[in-house]
């Protein structure tokens, strides 16, 4: 992992990173701040650094990647967190996007179902000084123990719309999940009016790997 030095070089790059963000659609300054203040050259091996202020998706191993910043922004956006929020990601991956929680004053309670990356950015994230809940298991059957949420996201590609999440979110509360097949996936939010009335959105294309698991993709 990258020594937790944060230059002046690399917030210089964030500054420009923020910026392509910005030219892409994302005006929430909040959202944009929050990605000002998470390092993301941290969650990159030091032979890959010049890829973390990229507007890219990147692998951070297991077959799995950090999302593209533009995505998280994105994704972050339409949820409109507001500090104090109880949030469960749905896909831990290198907790990029917990981070941007945390700093947006999120609760946040993110779950990985791939035991390797559970322990690594379970282990990593708190050397950052970043404390989120963490989970190890199938998260497209959400954290039942801890519902409801006001915000639920989903960090990857679901087959629909998980039952379960829908489920555990609060009266008021809002859903962003992508839904599509493995090549592309349409953003999706829903909000639960109440317990039997949605409402929902429908956005872009993306392109995210498999929520796995027993409301996901069949491994
Ligand atoms: N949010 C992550 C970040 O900031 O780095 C990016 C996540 S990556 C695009 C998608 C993650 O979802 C992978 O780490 C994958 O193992 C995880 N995943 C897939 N199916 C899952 C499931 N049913 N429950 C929890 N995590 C799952």
């Amino acid at each position: 992992m990258q020594k937790l030095i944060d230059s002046y070089k690399h917030k210089g790059m964030r500054r420009n990173l923020i910026l392509t963000v910005r030219e892409k659609g994302i005006h929430d300054q909040r959202v944009l701040d929050a990605l000002g203040k998470v390092p993301r050259h941290y969650f990159f091996e030091n032979v890959f650094l010049e890829h973390a202020y990229q507007d890219k998706a990147f692998p951070i191993g297991e077959g799995q990647t950090i999302s593209q910043p533009y995505t998280v922004a994105f994704q972050t956006e339409k949820l409109e967190i507001n500090a104090g929020d109880k949030v469960l990601e749905v896909g831990t991956g290198s907790g990029y996007q917990a981070c941007i929680l945390l700093e947006l004053g999120a609760e946040v309670y993110t779950i990985e179902y791939n035991k390797v990356l559970y322990e690594r950015t379970r282990n990593f994230l708190p050397k950052m000084g970043y404390k989120p809940h963490f989970f190890y298991g199938d998260g497209s059957k959400g954290l039942p123990k801890k519902a409801p949420f006001d915000k639920i996201i989903v960090t990857a590609g679901a087959p629909t719309i998980p039952r379960s999440l829908i489920e555990q979110l609060a009266i008021g509360g809002k859903l962003i999940v992508p839904v599509g097949d493995n090549e592309k996936q349409q953003m999706l939010l829903i909000e639960k009016i109440s317990p039997k009335q949605l409402k929902k959105k429908s956005f872009d294309y993306f392109c995210f790997v498999p929520l796995l698991g027993s409301e996901g993709w069949n491994e």
